[in-house]
């Protein structure tokens, strides 16, 4: 019953059907799942002498008169309406809707819902308030004198008209419609069934306080909610219970000989982090079923090291290795440092990128086939293309959240079971961890090693340049680097690109004659990135103009004084990883943040947050509430599951109990492993998650 299209209801044509399903309503059960936006307690309407400046409240009322305004500013128009009730009467105003001319007339009974404000001429007003149009048999029923859903607008499917839909589709609820959750599950949890949810969800009952619907915390919400992140989490485990099954050809064993080669290649006493993922990483090495495990990390926690440990142990274990980074420079950079690094060892290590000739390449290509190379680092290249490993153990995939679940399908497509280590400097709060990466375990480091200081970062508007560059001078004369960054909105931004290139002239031949300024930016060809960051990186240039191809994982120690420019462009996350490129020893270093002013409230916000704190993950929640999830991660990732009832945000704790719940389910349970195919296929068509690993 619940599958029913939309089209069979009362009021939907082809027009309103096509509309809905633009919104994603297909079905009855599409839209008893929908929750309203927010609820209006209708049941008291305020009298409108009674409204308070600031307050949003509803009201309702007749219209006495109405019309269209036209102002001072050719072709900006404005509707007003004048609205009475036995009480009194306010002025509602539209801003630029002048096809409001067409829905209101004198006589009409409506609803508005907005914050009135004192108009200059004393009485109140309502600016751009919601409104609905009640006709004569509306009335006490289902949209006022009481409390109201009132749901997002789906094309020409208006609020009223949805709650009309939604109060239809209610009538037809079976009166025996089958709960999803296991009964006692349900009581424990003081939940009602489903069929009393969807009823007090859409229609509250009077008694049921509005702050509650609002904050979507209402047992009947709770109870929708709970259920999709239930099923979510089975889905997410029962995945995880199923790739326990696949074996790895090879099992991993450490002894004391490996604990010895591993001594002799660290340059340092890990942090305690560090040793704790180790730990963990080495603990899935050793299981029967590949690894899959995701290493966060703030900038400059160590990850590199713990990832090439792993590698070693791997390598001790006779097996290959592919260390993959998102850029050719980062590559680049893990090869040149994990190549120092391992001359303590008896193992070798090559680079595959596109800048490796043809010869060079056919020649390293044989090596890894033959497995005479044992460790190779490059771009994402190489598990895609035609490198073929002799015994291809683990995979590390560099500063990426968007992660590996393509690559993991690609390697189990090509018939290998590798262990898949993932690292990320993306701090993702657990909740959402959990719920994104569920079917990956997941190590943190915490620590950063040692004597590191924060980061001493400020924001000037960029009339203060002068002032900036001073500082640079100081710094750069006593021996140490800088960088100069630039936004660049796009790759192929011709502008910004010109902006950068004549800002490194002009820092080269005015501002800091005296000192060796290099640019990067992202058209360069590889090899001519690689020249410059290797410049860098050896001392030979002063201070590096780039665009932000410098975000990720490049590693100069000397390097202490940021500048960012137009700092306001930047989203809070990349900020953060800019600024991630100094304070990596233990001197302490500098990131000035130029802005140009004026400054939205949102890039105030960023740039606030980002002075205010080098936490990590507190910048990473921060950026999660001034984005939301969705673009937090990039729309319409891969991975990001499509939710119903759930707000990522909102229901973070009840994703958290649904998770062990879930757990706990399962363990009683112990569905069969067919159950658990049949079970994952259902949760990936609801979940859209086929196209995923
Ligand atoms: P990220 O986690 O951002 O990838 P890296 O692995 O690049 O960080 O490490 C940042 C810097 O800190 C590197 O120069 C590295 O050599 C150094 N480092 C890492 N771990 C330690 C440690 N335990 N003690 C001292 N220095 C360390
Ligand atoms: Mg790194």
């Amino acid at each position: 019953m619940l599958a029913t299209p939309l089209q069979y209801l009362k009021g939907v044509g082809p027009r309103r059907a096509a509309d809905l399903a633009h919104a994603g309503l297909l079905t009855l059960d599409d839209l008893l799942h929908r929750f309203p936006i927010r609820y209006e307690d209708r049941s008291r309407l305020l009298p409108i002498v009674s409204l308070k400046p600031g307050l949003a409240t509803s009201i309702s009322g007749r219209v006495l008169s109405c019309g269209l305004r036209s102002t001072r500013r050719p072709g900006f128009k404005i509707f007003e309406a004048l609205v009475g009730d036995p009480s009194g009467a306010l002025r509602a105003v539209w801003l630029n809707q002048p096809f409001l001319r067409d829905v209101f007339a004198p006589g009409q009974q409506v609803v508005l819902f907005g914050a009135a404000e004192m108009r200059g001429g004393g009485g109140l007003q309502l600016t751009n308030p919601q409104y609905e149009i009640l006709e004569e048999e509306d009335r006490a029923t289902i949209h006022t004198g009481r409390i109201v859903p009132v749901y997002e607008k789906a094309g020409s499917v208006t609020p009223k008209i949805q709650r009309r839909l939604v109060y239809d589709a209610l009538q037809r609820l079976p009166s025996d419609l089958p709960d999803t959750l296991p009964d006692p599950l349900r009581m424990r949890l003081g939940l009602p069934s489903r069929r009393a949810a969807f009823l007090a969800a859409h229609f509250p009952p009077a008694d049921v306080p509005i702050e509650d619907l609002n904050r979507f915390a209402t047992p009947a919400q709770r109870l929708l909610i709970f259920e999709e992140a239930f099923l979510f989490h089975l889905g997410v485990l029962a995945r995880r219970r199923s790739a326990a099954e696949e074996r790895k050809p090879v099992q991993v064993r450490v002894d004391d000989g490996i604990r010895e080669s591993a001594r002799r290649v660290l340059p340092f006493k890990l942090t305690a982090g560090q040793k704790a993922s180790l730990k963990e990483i080495v603990e899935d090495l050793q299981r029967p079923y590949p690894m899959n495990r995701l290493l966060q990390g703030d900038v400059g926690a160590g990850k590199t090291i713990v990832a090439l440990l792993a590698a070693l142990v791997a390598m001790e274990n006779g097996l290959q290795v592919a260390f993959m980074a998102p850029t050719e420079i980062l590559a680049e950079q893990h090869f040149l440092n994990i190549s120092r690094l391992l001359q303590a060892s008896r193992h070798q290590v090559a680079l595959l990128t596109g800048a490796t000739g043809v010869a060079a390449r056919r020649r390293q290509l044989a090596e890894v086939e033959s497995g005479a190379v044992p460790l190779v680092v490059g771009t994402h290249a190489l598990v895609q293309g035609d490198v073929r490993f002799k015994q291809l153990g683990l995979v590390i995939i560099d500063e990426q959240h968007r992660f590996g679940v393509l690559q993991r399908a690609t390697l189990r497509a090509k018939g290998l079971h590798p262990d898949v280590l993932v690292m990320t400097a993306t701090p993702i709060p657990r909740t959402l961890a959990l719920t994104l990466y569920g079917d990956l375990d997941v190590s943190v480091i915490r620590d950063l090693p040692p004597g590191r200081l924060p980061v001493k970062t400020t924001a000037k508007p960029d009339s203060r340049r002068a002032e900036v560059h001073r500082f640079v001078k100081e710094q750069v004369a006593a021996g140490r680097q800088a960088y100069v960054v630039y936004p660049l909105v796009e790759e192929s931004d011709k502008v910004d690109l010109k902006a950068a290139t004549e800002m490194a002239d002009h820092l080269a031949q005015d501002v800091f004659p005296e000192f060796r300024v290099g640019l990067l930016h992202g058209r360069m060809k590889p090899d001519g990135k690689d020249r410059v960051m290797r410049a860098f990186a050896a001392g030979e240039l002063d201070i590096l103009v780039s665009t932000t191809v410098v975000e990720v994982g490049v590693d100069v120690p000397n390097a202490s004084v940021m500048i960012v420019e137009h700092a306001e462009r930047f989203g809070l996350s990349q900020l953060h990883q800019l600024r991630g490129r100094v304070g990596r020893d233990r001197r302490q270093s500098y990131c000035c943040l130029l802005y140009q002013a004026p400054l939205s409230d949102d890039a105030r916000e960023r740039l606030r947050a980002i002075t205010e704190t080098t936490d990590g993950f507190e910048i990473a929640e921060r950026d999660l509430l001034l984005r939301g999830p969705g673009d937090f991660f990039g729309t319409r990732q891969a991975g990001i599951p499509t939710f119903r009832s759930i707000d990522l945000l909102r229901d973070r704790d009840l994703l958290d109990l649904a998770r062990r719940e879930a757990v706990a389910w399962l363990d009683s349970v112990r569905p069969t492993p067919s159950a658990i195919t049949e079970m994952l296929q259902t949760w990936e068509t609801r979940f859209h998650l086929i196209e995923v690993g």
